[in-house]
């Protein structure tokens, strides 16, 4: 058990929880957004973003400041908090990333990591490598194990209190990344990166990253504390906080302004297309699109990124919010509209519905079934597991109109889209409360009709009388055969 992550309110895949910071003597709260310093030119210094953004951690680059001369003899001389001016926790990366762009750095793992302690970090990261998606299994292979043993290395090398984290990698292969995150898990490591995502997502392959992650989530503990290396765009966190990832680091707020780019949580936008601004935050309020666009290049790009990262927070405090609520899901739903291949990824998170439901809450405030994919959702799949232990008497009616009179049966149960049936004295109960449209969809209907079949077939010699209404024959073939079929609509 990991005392240093414990979690405090869980939704779907989606948890808040509390990391500890041993060396930073602080707690950070999760899901946490680690802003991006580069050691040699901040946008926002980072006495900033605690002050005016809340930001509890942040993460440098060890290798950029270990070969940087001034900035390496100073963060070794006053440490990482003097020289950042930070106040939180700080997490480093090793240079991983520049290995992966540049084929070679110039540190191992043992070396970085003592470097890391040295300045001060708090939590430390060795030399991974980053494979990249979709390169042969062979390679995946062979960089895998080469991963590995750096993390076996990492947990020899003495680092005092300092965290050290635990890249998880094997490029696409969701096996090889469910055996990583389970090796990974093995070690006496602390934080759990999913590594080498960026490039999924700079091709919007939301789907893909969304199997990576599962397969990741599957090889480690509900105690691992999940970060999503490179995850900075506010649109995506809600689905990766879904997923069960807790830690997320942008340097998208600082880059996109750079280009006069800002961020939205329906996607990015260009400031020469902006008439109006659809933001409330400090910048917003005060300048214009206009004003915006006049500022010299340096102070328009302070403004762009200041409201980029108040966008960003303000995402993170609404999923926090949604966790608590349980309505978690109902928000990756509306952030899946904002773009097709958010769609691809939400569609992708529901294909993982099993693992959801394992850490899914049994009761919640409410259910809104806001679109054809609610009916593939958690809550869907524990009710028609539910139903395989209903007892179920010798004659049943199910039925989406009222309650048989006199002893035709003997028992009505309703029928409800997407769930399908239920005893009546469940009506009450967590997520047969559902508010669902009148208008309904055949995706909740043929969910519906699955439940039914889900109930028949566990129990072969029930004699069932459904009552639908007006369901279509493409819907009704999901039904077993025995099943004596009534269309109220034309009764
Ligand atoms: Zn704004």
């Amino acid at each position: 058990m990991r005392e240093h992550f414990e979690l405090r309110a869980v939704d779907a895949g989606g948890r808040i929880g509390e990391l500890t910071v041993p060396r930073a003597e602080t707690t950070v709260e999760t899901p946490a957004l680690l802003p991006v310093i580069n050691p040699n030119l901040d946008t926002i210094s980072p006495r900033r973003l605690a002050d005016e953004f809340g930001a509890e951690i942040l993460i440098t680059n060890s290798y950029i400041i270990h070969s940087t001369d001034d900035v390496r003899e100073r963060a070794v001389a006053e440490g990482l908090h003097e020289l950042l001016d930070f106040p939180g926790a700080i997490m480093t990366d090793s240079g991983s990333f520049q290995l992966s762009e540049y084929g070679e750095i110039s540190v191992t793992t043992e070396e970085i990591l003592e470097f890391q302690h040295r300045i001060g970090s708090d939590i430390g990261t060795p030399v991974d490598i980053p494979t990249p998606p979709d390169v042969t299994r062979e390679r995946a292979e062979a960089e895998l194990e080469t991963t590995q043993e750096r993390l076996e290395l990492a947990e020899t090398v003495d680092t005092g209190d300092m965290l050290v984290t635990a890249p998880v990698q094997g490029s696409t292969y969701p096996d090889l990344r469910e055996a990583a995150a389970r090796h990974a898990d093995g070690t006496t490591l602390d934080v759990f990166p999913v590594g080498a995502v960026v490039p999924l997502m700079n091709e919007y392959r939301y789907d893909d990253m969304v199997d990576v992650v599962a397969a990741a989530k599957r090889g480690l503990g509900a105690d691992a504390p999940v970060h999503l290396f490179g995850a900075g765009h506010p649109m995506m966190f809600a689905l990766g906080v879904a997923m069960g990832c807790d830690l997320f680091d942008s340097a998208a707020y600082a880059l996109y302004a750079r280009d006069d780019r800002y961020l939205t949580v329906r996607g990015t936008r260009h400031l020469e297309d902006l008439e109006y601004l659809p933001c409330s935050c400090p910048v917003c309020t005060a300048f214009s699109p206009e004003e915006l666009r006049e500022l010299p290049d340096d102070r328009r790009e302070e403004e762009l990124a200041a409201h980029n990262l108040h966008v960003t927070f303000e995402e993170l405090r609404r999923i926090k919010q949604a966790i608590r609520a349980g309505t978690l899901l109902e928000l990756v739903e509306q952030r899946a509209r904002a773009h097709p291949t958010m769609l691809d990824g939400y569609r992708t998170l529901l294909d993982h519905a099993a693992q959801l439901e394992e850490s899914d809450p049994v009761s919640k405030g409410s259910f809104f079934y806001t679109s054809h994919e609610s009916a593939r959702r958690p809550e869907v799949l524990r009710h028609h597991k539910r139903l395989e232990r209903l007892s179920v008497p010798g004659s049943l009616l199910l039925t989406e109109g009222q309650p048989a009179r006199g002893d035709e049966f003997d028992e009505s149960w309703r029928v409800e889209p997407p769930f399908g049936p239920f005893p009546r004295a469940l009506s009450k109960s967590y997520p047969l409360t559902a508010e669902v449209p009148e208008r309904t969809d055949r995706a909740a209907l043929a969910a519906a009709a699955d439940g039914v079949a889900r109930l028949v077939e566990t129990n072969p010699d029930a004699d069932v009388t459904l009552g639908h209404r007006g369901w279509p024959a493409s819907v009704l073939e999901r039904v077993p055969d025995g099943v004596t079929l009534v269309d109220l609509d034309e009764a």
